[in-house]
């Protein structure tokens, strides 16, 4: 993100097309935003490689802005992460997918997992632990079906936080799955000492992957890693057919993208899931 950005709303999406960037001061808006309830999470489906059938979904927050219309994460939560306005953000988001997947789950009468992207200061947020555990037991979720994705740089901060946190998710029976692989540091220890479950394969992998000998031998490689640590493969960014059947070739277990759905609002998502035994 460039410096110029702070506290400005650096890119407005009105359904897909972004519109001129606004200027106003964005972490009072976002407070008013939060008070207001007007943060919205959409489900981006996730499908099994072998089936192709939804078995999953991203929650991706969205600002429901009254008149900017709707606000795509990238313009705010830079800015909540500086102001700290992430933690009671990514608190409701976790409370609202937990609902979600608990309702889903005993309509659907099958698992419905569903992940949410945590930031680092509300890793090392006190209390956040207590704050998951509290948020299983008032929604009933099943723990098991949620699903926390954190990238490399919410770990690098503080690497014996993030370990003794996400052995406490862990422990709590919450799924953990490794953002955005590929494009950081890449420290492999992370993935061998950390309890992660799940290994999500950076977009900008899959977008070469069909044009480029480098992606795919790069790719393989993450595929070959992943087993022997017994990780599973997510890939995002699924476009094209193409990179679906390659990427099930080499071994990904889910795949995520365009070809299989934008993030949609709740009732659409769940329309995905009922009805197929
Ligand atoms: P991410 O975690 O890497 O999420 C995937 C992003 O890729 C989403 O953008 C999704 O809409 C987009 N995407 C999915 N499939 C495709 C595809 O096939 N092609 C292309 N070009 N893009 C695809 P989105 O929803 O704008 O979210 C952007 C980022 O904002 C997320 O990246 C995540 O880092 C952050 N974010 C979103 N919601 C939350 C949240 O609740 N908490 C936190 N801390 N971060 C969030
Ligand atoms: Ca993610
Ligand atoms: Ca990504
Ligand atoms: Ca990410």
């Amino acid at each position: 993100r460039s410096k110029r950005a702070h506290g400005r709303l650096q890119e407005v999406v009105v359904g897909d097309e972004p519109t001129t960037p606004g200027r106003l001061n964005l972490s009072i808006e976002l407070n008013a935003a939060l008070s207001q309830k007007q943060f919205e999470l959409y489900y981006q489906p996730i499908v099994a490689a072998d089936t192709r059938e939804v078995v999953a979904f991203e929650a991706l927050v969205r600002w429901r802005h009254p008149t900017r219309g709707i606000v795509t994460p990238i313009a705010f939560i830079p800015t909540a992460e500086e102001t700290g306005l992430i933690v009671p953000i990514g608190a409701w988001a976790m409370r609202e997918a937990a609902l979600q997947t608990a309702a889903w789950t005993r309509a659907a009468g099958k698992p419905v997992w569903v992940s949410v992207n945590i930031s680092a200061a509300q890793l090392s947020e006190p209390g956040f632990l207590e704050h998951v555990a509290q948020v299983i037991a008032e929604t009933g979720v099943d723990p098991t079906l949620l699903k926390l994705e954190v990238t490399e740089g919410t770990i690098i901060g503080d690497p014996e936080l993030a370990a003794e946190i996400l052995t406490g998710l862990r422990d709590l029976g919450i799924r953990l799955c490794m953002d955005d692989f590929g494009t950081g540091y890449s420290n492999l220890s992370y993935l061998q000492t950390l309890p992660f479950d799940f290994l999500k394969v950076d977009r900008a992998f899959v977008k070469s992957m069909i044009d480029r000998f480098e992606s795919r031998t790069i790719l393989r490689t993450m595929m070959a890693l992943a087993q022997q640590l017994e990780l599973e493969v997510v890939a995002e960014g699924v476009e094209s057919p193409e990179q679906a059947d390659e990427l099930a070739r080499l071994g990904c277990h889910f795949l995520q993208g365009f070809l299989y759905g934008k993030p949609m609002p709740a009732d659409l998502a769940g329309a995905l899931v009922m009805g197929t035994p």
